[in-house]
């Protein structure tokens, strides 16, 4: 349930209809947008009179929202997040705050996560990627460097001032991520419920990522395991759908969940093309259509030698390639502005 208050009215009065509210056993969220102040309840509203609110001198208007999705909704919380990182590199996203996270599918050494991050901040790369803990189909495939990986990319972060975006498998590692900027929840674990609770306890932003054979709705609910226990910071990442085609790409990348999303939650949202579409060649032409439709930022996989990558060179764009499709992008978000 939606409750929007008059314009201008003061906190004092606003505050003991919250508490009556709370003593009702819902979570109140508070939004204060440029004019007014909306209420979100959230949990169950049976005992609430409605007609009882809507009398309050200070209620405008009471409204239900039906979607299963509270917290995340732009009816709650109609102005955009902006979802700010911890820790340096001024990584900010939504809200206009674009962001351009780039970097290798996975950390294989030092030298090659250095040269990645070094060359993706000179292209205008704002966070660095690169995963640690792979989840890969074949046991036989590299899984990661582990905390190893972690290590240099907190490294790679001290050279470059990117803040880091990587994957957690499993609850078990979370210890080892407390100085990671962004946690990023790969499409194998976008509905491990357990996770996501546990991540709405941690002080870190939260990317996740779309489901292999995801519902808009899911991925939603999924952010909303997030957000009910108590962590606001969480990016969406729509990184492509499996459909009947697999032929000629890897995953089919639904560039209408980013109008989608962006109508129904105030969320960021993110486009992965390279997991998207798994080849390089489309890695631009997706990149500069999801900008114009209006993602809040993209997340390309670069590699300094694609051909010899440890995981997802197909995909990965080298350097000079990125750098040559940033420069497209900015010019994509200029022709928008
Ligand atoms: C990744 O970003 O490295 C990754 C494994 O992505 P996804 O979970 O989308 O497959
Ligand atoms: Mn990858």
């Amino acid at each position: 349930m939606v409750v929007v208050l008059r314009g201008g009215v003061p906190q004092e009065k606003i505050e003991p209809l919250i508490s009556w509210l709370k003593g009702k056993g819902l979570g109140v969220r508070e939004f204060h947008g440029q004019e007014q102040c909306v209420l979100g309840l959230i949990g169950n509203t049976a005992g609430v009179d409605i007609e009882m609110l809507r009398s309050l001198d200070i209620v405008e208007s009471v409204g239900a929202v039906s979607d299963p999705f509270k917290a995340a909704n732009r009816k709650i919380h109609p102005e955009d997040t902006v979802v700010s990182t911890q820790g340096t590199g001024g990584g900010s996203l939504g809200g206009g705050h674009f962001a351009l996270i780039a970097g290798p599918c996975s950390v294989e050494n030092e030298a090659q996560i250095t040269l990645v991050a070094q060359k993706v901040k000179e292209a205008g790369a704002t966070f660095l990627r690169g995963g640690a803990f792979k989840p890969r189909t074949s046991p036989y495939d590299f899984q990661g460097l582990g905390e190893e990986g972690l290590r240099l990319l907190l490294e790679a972060k001290k050279a470059t001032g990117l803040p880091i975006v990587t994957e957690l498998m499993e609850l078990r590692s979370l210890p080892l991520f407390e100085e990671i900027d962004v946690i990023q929840v790969g499409a194998r674990n976008t509905q491990n419920y357990d996770m996501l609770k546990e991540l709405g306890r941690v002080p870190n932003t939260i990317l996740l990522k779309r489901g292999l054979a995801g519902t808009l709705k899911e991925l939603l609910m999924s952010a909303e395991y997030i957000m009910a226990s108590g962590n606001e910071n969480v990016i969406l990442c729509e990184r492509g759908i499996r459909t009947y085609e697999s032929d000629y790409s890897r995953n089919t990348l639904d560039l209408s969940a980013v109008p989608i999303l962006k109508r129904l939650t105030h969320l960021p949202v993110v486009v992965d093309p390279s997991h998207g579409t798994g080849k390089a060649y489309m890695v631009e032409p997706m990149s500069l259509a999801a900008v114009a439709a209006g993602a809040d930022g993209i997340m390309i996989e670069v590699h300094n030698n694609p051909a010899e990558a440890l995981c997802d060179g197909p995909q990965s764009l080298t350097p000079e390639q990125f750098a040559d499709t940033a420069r497209k992008v900015f010019k994509v978000r200029e022709a928008l502005a």
